[in-house]
């Protein structure tokens, strides 16, 4: 069956560069294709509606013609608009970390319905001020779950037996949790208290409205990030730059995190 040589297919725009002149090349996480590099012509002309359009962390209804090498975008509607995460700078970084991690455990071409639906998901609650660091670890254990490198939280992964509700350890190289006797044979780990453990078998399975309500001290949070930050690099076997940026920002903004979103005027 021959390919159509038009699609339509809803998207995230996960980011973009200068290609020639005034185009565009951009990088779509698809509902129909997976992460798919695509041309928008013109994108840099001032008068270009597709440009003003497709914008990173922007959610839209697309059309695309295939092209013999990439294939271009023809038309946009909006869905969800970036711009309340595009006001306020921890936001942004929160969704440009979002889009990095999608673009490095993507590849191209791969559809995954799941994966999508997180991604529009994530995107939907990431301004939730206090609550917005949350969606992202439901995000980053959702992501590894979905991506096929889900941690084993509930057995040994030396001895194989049920973990005892004391400090256990969280093996990179393993891929999961290791009781105190276990763990010094195999590092790099990362020691996880009852409580974190207990947060990431529910994060899990936890839909988006537990997330909103979970209480979390600021202890247990840099606890969780850490350990997660540490997976996925080990993972990636690279940094998130984006994740990187969030730390400063958020170390050089203080407890709240926030420069103050759309409500304040900014
Ligand atoms: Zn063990």
């Amino acid at each position: 069956m021959s390919r159509p040589r038009v699609y339509k297919t809803e998207a995230v725009v996960l980011g973009g560069t200068r290609l020639g002149e005034a185009d565009r090349l951009v990088t779509l996480y698809t509902q129909r294709r997976g992460k798919v590099r695509a041309v928008v012509r013109g994108a840099l002309r001032p008068r270009s509606r597709l440009g003003g359009h497709i914008q990173p962390l922007t959610h839209c209804h697309l059309m695309l013609a295939v092209g013999k090498g990439l294939d271009v975008v023809t038309g946009c509607q909006i869905l969800n608009p970036s711009i309340p995460l595009r006001e306020d700078l921890v936001y942004q970084a929160r969704g440009f970390y979002l889009m990095e991690l999608i673009d490095n455990f993507c590849p191209e071409g791969l559809e995954n319905r799941a994966l999508f639906s997180l991604l529009v998901d994530t995107l939907e609650h990431l301004c939730l001020s206090e609550g917005g660091e949350r969606v992202l670890r439901r995000f980053e254990v959702r992501l590894l779950d979905i991506t096929g490198f889900r941690p084993e939280l509930h057995r040994c992964l030396g001895c194989h037996q049920a973990l005892e509700p004391v400090t256990n350890y969280l093996s990179l190289s393993a891929g999961g949790l290791l009781c105190p006797p276990c763990a010094p044979e195999q590092p790099p780990v990362h020691s996880l208290s009852v409580n974190a453990v207990k947060v990431l078998r529910l994060l899990q399975e936890a839909d988006m409205e537990t997330v909103n309500r979970l209480k979390l001290a600021p202890g247990l949070a840099a606890e969780l990030e850490a350990a997660l930050k540490g997976y996925i690099q080990f993972v990636l076997e690279r940094r998130i730059k984006s994740g990187v940026w969030l730390e400063r920002l958020r170390r050089e903004l203080g407890p709240n995190g926030s420069l103050g979103g759309p409500q304040n005027g900014r």
